[in-house]
């Protein structure tokens, strides 16, 4: 098989030698993997790119809260955001991204048809930035599909080099984290980037959501993670601006892959998907746990937080 992977570096070495777009070698993998032709799988991800648009359209208009009143209505705030944009601090396509990001999780939220991409948690990051810098370039449709071929070559070359997607396995990092590495190449083959380049922007996106934990409030794909989507998406922004700047990730794309599962090997269980730690276990995370009848968090989770002594503040008392 000639345009298969096991990792960013052999993706990187397959379009130098085939010269070819990332997005160019996943249509040929797919291609040569399943048997099909080109007009086929890129008619497939037209169908991904699709339902990806009717998620953001409903999400923005949107203004229902979820079943808890967790989350809703925030991505008809930040589009109207968009008007004013002259008073905010970030650009139009900023605004935008997340105003669509955040609307693609408020529908999943709401129990929507959505792409996950890589999952349902993290799946406002990669349409949030590819359709807002689309709109913003005025770019061709063409270009569009194909930043999503790449996002998804990202995707593939983290898993096959014994990453994942699964935040019960690795928290946070490996759900928004990741989506924001797909984006961040994703975008930066939209604006004209190398191979290197994208990759380079999938690495110093994933570094900078290393660590993330996942703490869902009431266990409910809601709180943190619609904003964290939105948050997510200006990070694939910006390192999407610095590798186009020529700013270069220290550390390799696959090496920060191998960072990310080390990582989730120190992480507890109680910041993988379980709803024990972090915001979860907040007073305001108990209280929404509380109300949604769900037994109390057994105490070995509790109290941890100044159970040790750091020394950097007269905190602990
Ligand atoms: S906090 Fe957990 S459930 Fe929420 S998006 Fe992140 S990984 Fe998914």
């Amino acid at each position: 098989m000639k345009y298969q992977f096991a990792n960013c570096k052999e993706l990187l070495e397959l379009c130098e030698k085939e010269k070819l777009p990332i997005s160019q070698v996943a249509i040929k993998r797919e291609m040569e993997l399943f048997g099909k032709s080109k007009p086929y799988v890129r008619n497939k991800m037209k169908a991904v790119r699709n339902t990806m648009w009717e998620a953001i359209q409903k999400g923005l208009k949107s203004t229902t809260r979820s079943q808890y009143g967790l989350v809703g209505g925030s991505a008809n705030k930040l589009y109207k955001g968009i008007k004013k944009s002259g008073t905010m601090l970030q650009s139009k396509v900023a605004i935008r991204a997340m105003a669509y990001a955040v609307a693609t999780n408020e529908q999943n939220a709401l129990m929507g048809r959505i792409v996950a991409f890589p999952t349902a948690g993290g799946a406002g990051v990669v349409p949030g930035v590819l359709f807002s810098t689309f709109q913003h370039m005025k770019s061709s449709k063409r270009r569009m599909l194909n930043a999503l071929f790449t996002a998804s070559a990202i995707g593939i070359a983290i898993l096959k080099h014994g990453g994942t997607f699964s935040a019960a396995k690795a928290g946070c990092q490996a759900e928004v984290g990741v989506g924001t590495a797909m984006a961040a190449a994703g975008v930066t083959e939209m604006r004209g980037g190398t191979p290197e380049q994208c990759i380079n922007a999938a690495a110093l996106a994933l570094k900078n959501m290393l660590g993330l934990a996942c703490d869902p409030i009431g266990g409910l794909v809601e709180v943190p993670c619609v904003k964290r989507n939105a948050i997510g998406a200006t990070n694939a922004l910006s390192a999407s601006d610095m590798s186009m700047l020529g700013v270069e990730s220290y550390v390799p794309m696959d090496e920060v892959v191998e960072a990310m599962m080390n990582i989730s090997a120190s992480m507890n269980e109680s910041i993988r998907e379980t709803a024990l730690g972090g915001l979860a276990i907040t007073p305001t995370g108990m209280g929404i746990r509380k109300k949604m009848g769900l037994p109390p968090v057994p105490k070995e989770y509790l109290n941890r937080k100044f159970a040790k002594k750091c020394g950097s503040c007269k905190r602990c008392g």
